[in-house]
């Protein structure tokens, strides 16, 4: 039945591409040590995600598909792109032996100040903090919700007094990849990086000078370490309001050729080159095969037209 509505989508939305969102991945059946394990997929479901859209998808580097889109072209039938937010060390340890063996691309958004060990990503210090109160996933939902609306000077300030004496290890899940393993990954022509800014503000609650200097820092500590600057970016968070007409303009003027959302849709030409869609990671096979087919997509239309 699922995989039936699949193929009508496939049908219906040839064409069209899907790009999709992984964070981290965990070790199955091994506890991640962090309230929000959401961004840690176990590493045998990535497996076979990446299994399933091998034998039914034509999985390209995210750069052919904005040239392609960029140039107003038709992406091929099938086309979905693999992409991982931040730059955590799981990529390399277990997410890259599998691409590598299947011979899949993807691209990697590095929130530079983060690899450098200089920036921890502040969601990540407040779910160490509340976990080490005893805090619940909720309550700290709860509190992340609450921090993404403030002005990140205030936010920052919040998350200082959050974290000062807490004095909980880091769980493995939550390092950083080192530089000598992105440039490891970038030189077997598989993977490529991108920017995620360097310390992971939502940079509609910044000011523009600090938007333009988290967008300068990246570009400058992708193309020290990796020798190209970075022509993809991925905004943080990702939502309608976590970025601005002014964020898009800072971007194209450092040479970003697309930037990416996590606002979910289908990837077609003629869309705005600094806010294109992406979706959330799939945590199953059958939800992998709703999203790249578009099955998802086509219901939300028929609702759509029903209502
Ligand atoms: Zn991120």
């Amino acid at each position: 039945m699922a995989f039936g509505l699949s193929l009508v989508a496939r049908t219906k939305l040839s064409g069209q591409g899907a790009v999709l969102t992984f964070h981290g991945l965990c070790a199955d059946g091994a506890p991640t040590g962090v309230l929000d394990s959401s961004l840690h997929l176990p590493v045998s479901v990535f497996r076979s995600v990446c299994q399933h859209l091998k034998k039914t998808c034509e999985v390209l580097p995210l750069s052919e598909m904005v040239r392609h889109v960029n140039a107003g072209k038709t992406l091929p039938h099938n086309a979905v792109a693999i992409t991982f937010d931040d730059g955590l060390g799981s990529n390399y340890h277990l997410g890259y032996p599998i691409l590598k063996e299947l011979g899949l691309p993807a691209t990697i958004f590095l929130a530079t100040g983060f690899v450098d060990g200089t920036h921890p990503l502040w969601f990540q210090e407040v779910d160490r903090a509340l976990r080490a109160r005893g805090a619940s996933t909720a309550e700290l939902f709860a509190k992340l919700g609450q921090l993404k609306r403030l002005p990140d000077a205030e936010m920052r300030a919040e998350v200082a007094k959050l974290t000062a004496d807490c004095a909980a290890a880091h769980p493995e899940v939550t390092l950083p990849m080192r530089w000598d393993q992105a440039r490891e990954m970038k030189a077997s022509g598989l993977i490529e990086f991108g920017g995620h800014t360097h310390s992971h503000p939502i940079l509609a609650r910044c000011t523009v000078e600090q938007q333009a200097e988290e967008i300068r820092q990246c570009c400058d500590r992708i193309t020290a370490e990796l020798g190209a600057a970075p022509t993809l970016f991925a905004y943080p968070n990702g939502g309608p309001t976590d970025f601005t007409a002014d964020t898009q303009r800072l971007l194209a003027e450092h040479g970003f050729e697309a930037s990416f959302t996590m606002m979910p849709a289908r990837l077609v030409s003629g869309l705005t080159t600094q806010a294109l869609p992406r979706y959330g990671n799939p945590t199953s096979m059958l939800e992998a095969e709703a999203t790249v087919s578009g099955a998802f997509e086509l219901l939300k239309q028929w609702r759509g037209g029903a209502a």
